[in-house]
């Protein structure tokens, strides 16, 4: 595991599921770690640790990033997880579905990034990782139209942020999961009905025969914060689901 003693990691959207798991892997490789989320019921869950500072971040807010930022001072790393499924075909989303997946999967990351790279460029150095998926430019996946449409854009916006700034010594990179246990995704099979049949056909989707877990996603997060050679990236971290 990368060692990222003195380096200062904020992660949106850490109060549950894969930001949760990647506040605590950047936590156990050394770094300061700002966990950050809209509910902050969830973050009161994380450990305490005189290196974990938990915050109230809601990353559809310009003002709020860019003064969170600005308080916190230098961020060595950017982990931008935050993100939402949205079920349906293009015909079968509901009205604003596409919008406020553009806000949450794509603007966001624009923000937070727009926010972190004065600092970066001033000190030459800096990792950023965009939260991806499969499910986007890498592999059509029925029933996911704005999810789709919004982390393809996520591997268009790491690649360009990557072009504009490797010469700055600034990386920037995107994990693209398959499926993972989450509390979202709980909701995701129960809203199907038939939960059971639901997760089997879940599972059955990834080759490698079961659903991921946060903690693998998390080591993937953690390995691209040191990756010092590796830039404009998007990773399938995905059972085999896109081979
Ligand atoms: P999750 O969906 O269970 O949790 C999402 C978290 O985001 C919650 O803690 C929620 O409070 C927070 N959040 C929601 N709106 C926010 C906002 N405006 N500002 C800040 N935080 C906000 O977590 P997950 O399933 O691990 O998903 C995390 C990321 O991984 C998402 O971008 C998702 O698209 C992506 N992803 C997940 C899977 C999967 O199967 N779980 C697969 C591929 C990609």
């Amino acid at each position: 595991m990368a060692n990222l003693e003195g380096k200062t990691v904020l992660v949106t959207a850490s109060g549950q599921g894969i930001g949760r798991a990647s506040a605590l892997a950047y936590l156990a490789a050394g770094a300061r770690v700002y966990a950050t989320d809209i509910n902050e019921a969830l973050l009161a869950e994380l450990p305490a640790s005189d290196r974990l500072i938990t915050a109230k971040l809601n990353v559809l807010d310009d003002k709020a990033v860019a003064d969170f930022v600005a308080d916190i001072g230098a961020v060595d790393i950017l982990f931008n997880c935050a993100g939402v499924v949205h079920p349906g075909s293009i015909l079968e989303m509901k009205d604003g579905d596409l919008d406020f997946a553009v806000d949450l999967n794509i603007k966001s990351m624009v923000r937070t990034i727009r926010a972190v790279l004065p600092g970066m460029l001033e000190r030459r150095e800096g990792a950023i990782i965009n939260m991806a998926s499969v499910a986007s430019s890498i592999k059509g996946v029925p029933n996911r139209f704005a999810y789709s449409v919004t982390k393809a854009a996520v591997i268009g916006l790491t690649k360009s942020v990557a072009a504009d700034y490797v010469a700055h010594n600034i990386r920037c990179n995107a994990i693209c999961p398959g499926t993972v246990e989450s509390p979202s995704l709980q909701d995701r099979l129960r809203a199907q009905g038939d939960y059971e049949q639901t997760r089997a056909a879940f599972i059955a989707r990834q080759p490698i025969g079961r659903i991921g877990t946060p903690e693998e996603i998390a080591d993937l997060a953690v390995y691209l914060a040191g990756a010092t050679y590796t830039t404009g990236q998007a990773i399938a971290i995905d059972g085999g689901w896109s081979l």
